[in-house]
């Protein structure tokens, strides 16, 4: 059977400059360009026209998922991010270890930003409480940033957040945001929480010990983002492919376990501008001799265009397409199929996420080509791809492999 990458260049859209020009435009892309002269192009949108993804509903949308049934919330893809084993009907929240006084105002959003050894230690003290009935499971994972979930019967995600986002005032009280009992129960669970996890932090050892250095103690946790587990069908059983994905990033990783995608671990692969290119592109090819389906995330242009860096997006860009040409000289191109897109554009000027379309390009054997030479966000406008959604992307991939049914005679 035939295989296929969906290769996602995140944030990788942008709106021209004075001088008419994108970092997409302007960075040299041998290999992009090649792959645009040799597949069909056009443009994209993840999910619709006008909407601005986040990173984690465009993904949902790409890989054929409709994110306004499954996407509930940044928290249960946090705690599958952490790698917590999620079941449907519970509740999870993002959380950060934060330092407050004795009247509960925050003093510092992160503790310190303490590191993993000691949240490890301080995460015992939280996982595995019970509050009327109902289970409360924590997991730190890198340091101050952690995940929360509520198990039990009756809960809701219609809460507020516990966090306040800001140092000086006092930590919010959790609130439903509807008139049903779950809501309310669901609520007043995590304010007892809270009170539990200050008494149990608050002079623990590992506190103790951070006062003597001088150091701001985590002695609460601040949850946000509330989420339910939703129903969701396993890529395997949706497509009939064993899937998996290399990314850098916490919230992509909990997208792929979330759908029961593989994630491979790739040293060094740490979602930022400086991550190991060449390490995810040897990861591919590798996963390709496995696997049916192999999802790759790029953060490090998104990052850039956060931060306003023209040239840094450019050169990340100029980075990822080093790494296409060592996968498409390590692959057979008669058996993958390749998808190289972004997930949405992050235009420099905004420094956040637009709706503007991304350019799109499908590659492979007998692929329908076009008179599109260049991979950019001006000449995939007039390829015969036309524009798609992302919700396109998976039927046009198993198509293309074989994988669909004929509908009809
Ligand atoms: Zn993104």
């Amino acid at each position: 059977m035939k295989k296929c990458v969906i290769f996602i260049i995140d944030g990788l859209g942008d709106r021209p400059n004075e001088k008419r020009l994108t970092p997409l435009k302007e960075a040299k892309t041998p290999t992009m360009d090649r792959m645009a002269k040799e597949g069909i192009c056009g443009l994209m949108n993840a999910i619709d026209i006008g909407i601005r993804p986040g990173s984690d509903t465009a993904h949902l949308s790409i890989l054929g998922y409709n994110p306004y049934e499954v996407y509930t919330g940044r928290g249960p893809l946090e705690a599958y991010g952490v790698g917590l084993d999620l079941k449907e009907g519970d509740v999870a929240f993002r959380c950060n270890f934060a330092t407050v006084d004795e009247n509960f105002v925050v003093l510092d959003r992160r503790a310190g930003r303490i590191g993993p050894e000691e949240a490890k230690i301080l995460e015992k003290e939280i996982d595995g409480l019970e509050i009327d009935g109902v289970k409360v499971i924590f997991k730190s994972s890198n340091g101050y940033r952690g995940a929360l979930v509520l198990r039990g019967e009756g809960l809701s995600y219609k809460v507020s957040d516990g966090d306040p986002h800001k140092v000086g005032v006092k930590v919010n009280e959790i609130k439903p945001l509807d008139d049903s009992e779950e809501a309310k129960k669901t609520a007043e669970i995590l304010n007892k929480l809270l009170k539990i996890v200050y008494e149990r932090l608050n002079n623990h050892p590992i506190n103790i010990e951070r006062r003597k250095k001088g150091l701001p103690p985590a002695n609460i946790i601040l949850p946000r983002g509330a989420g339910i587990v939703p129903k969701i069908e396993k890529f395997s059983e949706k497509y009939n492919m064993r899937g998996a994905c290399i990314c850098g990033t916490g919230l992509i990783k909990g997208i792929a376990k979330m759908i029961g995608l593989d994630c491979i671990e790739v040293e060094g692969a740490n979602g930022t501008p400086n991550t190991n290119f060449m390490g995810k592109a040897k990861a591919l090819v590798e996963a390709l001799k496995e696997y049916d389906f192999v999802l790759v995330n790029v953060k490090g242009a998104d990052e850039a265009s956060h931060d306003g860096n023209y040239n840094l997006k450019k050169e990340v860009i100029e980075k990822i397409d080093k790494m296409l040409s060592y996968v498409l000289e390590h692959i057979n191109k008669d058996e993958v199929y390749f998808v190289l897109t972004g997930d949405h554009s992050t235009p420099i000027e905004m420094k956040d996420h637009s709706a503007d379309p991304v350019p799109i390009v499908i590659w492979g054997k007998s692929v329908r080509t076009d008179d599109v030479k260049e991979f950019n966000e001006f000449s995939c406008a007039k390829g015969a791809l036309h524009w798609i959604r992302g919700e396109h992307v998976m039927k046009i991939l198993l198509d293309l492999t074989g994988r669909n049914e004929k509908f009809g005679a």
